[in-house]
């Protein structure tokens, strides 16, 4: 699929007046040259009034569409829903399998999940990493509420994986390192505990609340199987 296009009529909040803007609702960054780094950048959805050159940054839905690596980010700005099936892209790719799709609500979880999909990640098991590496970064920290955290480096060759966390009241940023044993271990959890999810049709958001339902019923099994152990 190539992009789409359409034209929005947009309000300056500053001086009132109206004027049209073209903005994309999908993009496919084997097609059109310079999408992906704009995208990223968040050229795409800058926006100058034309009549008193306020700027400000537009939010609307746009599909994030990368065939070569096989996944589509859809970002819904503030989506608050599990999953998304949406008949007509279903239809259009039910030819072609295997391909991760994903709801964002952010901006900054958009670039993230097009980071990990290119680096060829699961995403998955990224969540659920993220999600033991900040408990470890609370304990650090005295306890610190994390907020949100983002992939932020992976390197294969030095077996690294790096996460910035925002924490305590005025959203520090904190970048936590671990090793790529801890993300082998979350996918082997996540393969036996999150083999339905990964069947599910159409587009899921996978986020810490995912992450966090995966990891109490992990430690629920846990337990379960250290009483049969008991028992025996
Ligand atoms: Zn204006």
């Amino acid at each position: 699929m190539p992009e789409k296009k359409i034209t929005k009529a947009i309000v300056c909040p500053m001086c009132g007046e109206m004027s049209k803007a073209d903005v994309y609702t999908s993009i496919n960054p084997s097609v059109t040259k310079g999408v992906r780094r704009r995208a990223l950048d968040g050229e795409l959805f800058a926006w100058k009034c034309p009549s008193c050159g306020y700027s400000a940054r537009l939010t609307y839905p746009i599909l994030y569409n990368d065939m070569k690596n096989r996944f589509m980010v859809y970002f819904i700005p503030k989506i608050d829903h599990f999953q998304l099936c949406d008949n007509e892209l279903e239809e259009k790719y039910s030819n072609l399998r295997n391909i991760s799709k994903r709801i964002v609500p952010s901006f900054n979880s958009f670039k993230e999940k097009i980071f990990i999909f290119e680096s060829g990640l699961d995403d998955m098991s990224v969540e659920l990493t993220k999600l033991a590496i900040s408990q470890t970064v609370s304990k650090k920290l005295g306890g610190a509420e994390i907020h949100d955290g983002y992939l932020s480096m992976y390197d294969r060759e030095r077996n690294t994986m790096g996460f910035t966390y925002f924490t305590g009241e005025k959203h520090t940023p904190y970048v936590q390192t671990a090793r790529l044993e801890i993300y082998v271990k979350s996918k082997k959890i996540v393969d036996s505990l999150a083999y339905k999810d990964k069947k599910l049709k159409g587009f899921l958001k996978i986020d810490r609340e995912w992450a966090e339902n995966i990891l109490y019923r992990y430690k629920r099994m846990k337990h379960i199987e250290k009483l049969n152990k008991l028992k025996e």
